[in-house]
C-alpha cells in the first residue's frame, strides 16, 4: 500500500528535528512492504480533502507557530474533516498546541487555533523542560510506556471530556498539574514530547501507520508484522531510565 502524508509546515516547525518522525514511518513502512509518499504543505498550499492518510506537524518557537497560525486556521475545517474521516495525526508541541483551540503567548498576544482538540494553552513563566514517561492506553486493555523530552512554556488544559494521550509517570506534561500528557481525538494525537518522539517508541509508530493504513484501505486497522527493535528497545529504556531518575522539575 501507498501511505500519503502531509507534512504541514515542515520549513517553520521542526525544532530538535521533528521530522526525524517521518523518518521512522517511511523506514517502519517499507519494512512490512508499503510506501511513504510525503508531501509538504506549507502556508498558501491548499489541503485537498481525501488527499492524506497521515498529517503530520512538527514544534516551534512561539515566533514560528506565529507565522503559520492564521494560515492553519484557514485549514482548520479541512484538517477536521480529514479527521472525520479517519486520517491520522500526529501533532508535536507547537503543533498541538495550535491544533487546540489557541495559545496565549508570554506577550499577551493570543495565536487561534484549529480548534480540532478541545484544549487551551497559556504560555507560564518558567518553561516546562526534561525527559518524560507516559503510561498510554490507545487501545483498550493494551497499555504502552512513552518516553520523550518536553520544552515548552505552553500549560495546556484539557476540556473534562478530553482524552490525554496519557498518564505522566515522571515529567510535567499538559500542564505539570494535571497529570495528564497530549491529547487523543479518534486517529490524531497531540504530544509536547519531541525529539525525535518515534525512534524511541515503536508502538506509536506502528500504531500511527495502522490507522493511517486503515484510512487509505477504508477497513480495520492492519496488525503490522513486528519488528526486531532492539535498538529502539534499548533508546526507550535509556529515556525512561532518564525520566524516572530526574524527570521534568523546576
Ligand atoms: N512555543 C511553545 C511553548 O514554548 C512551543 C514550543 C515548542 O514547540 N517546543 O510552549
Amino acid at each position: 500500500m501507498r501511505i500519503r502524508v502531509g507534512h504541514l509546515y515542515p520549513d517553520y516547525l521542526n525544532i530538535y528535528a521533528d521530522r526525524g518522525n517521518i523518518a521512522v514511518l517511511d523506514r517502519r513502512a517499507a519494512l512490512r512492504g508499503h510506501e511513504v509518499e510525503v508531501a509538504s504543505v506549507s502556508i498558501g498550499d491548499e489541503l485537498r480533502p481525501g488527499e492524506h492518510d497521515l498529517l503530520y506537524i512538527g514544534g516551534g518557537q512561539d515566533r514560528e507557530q506565529a507565522l503559520v497560525a492564521p494560515d492553519l486556521v484557514a485549514k482548520g475545517a479541512r484538517i477536521e474533516a480529514a479527521v472525520a474521516d479517519g486520517a491520522a495525526v500526529l501533532a508535536v508541541c507547537g503543533g498541538y498546541q495550535l491544533l487546540g483551540r489557541g495559545y496565549l503567548d508570554r506577550y499577551g498576544v493570543t495565536m487561534p487555533g484549529v480548534g480540532l482538540f478541545g484544549h487551551d494553552t497559556v504560555a507560564g513563566e518558567r518553561r516546562m523542560i526534561g525527559d518524560v514517561l507516559l503510561e498510554c492506553e490507545l487501545e483498550p486493555g493494551e497499555k504502552q510506556t512513552l518516553a520523550g523530552f518536553e520544552n515548552h512554556a505552553g500549560r495546556t488544559r484539557l476540556d473534562e471530556d478530553v482524552e490525554p494521550l496519557g498518564r505522566v509517570l515522571a515529567g510535567f506534561g499538559n500542564d505539570g498539574e494535571s497529570g495528564y500528557e497530549g491529547c487523543r481525538v479518534g486517529r490524531a494525537v497531540g504530544t509536547y514530547l519531541h525529539g525525535p518522539l518515534l525512534p524511541r517508541n515503536p508502538w506509536l509508530a506502528d500504531w500511527l501507520l495502522a490507522q493511517a493504513l486503515a484510512h487509505a484501505t477504508g477497513g480495520d486497522a492492519p496488525l503490522l508484522e513486528p519488528l526486531p527493535d532492539e535498538l529502539e528497545a534499548k533508546a526507550h529504556a535509556v529515556s525512561a531510565q532518564r525520566a524516572r531518575d530526574r524527570g521534568g522539575r523546576f
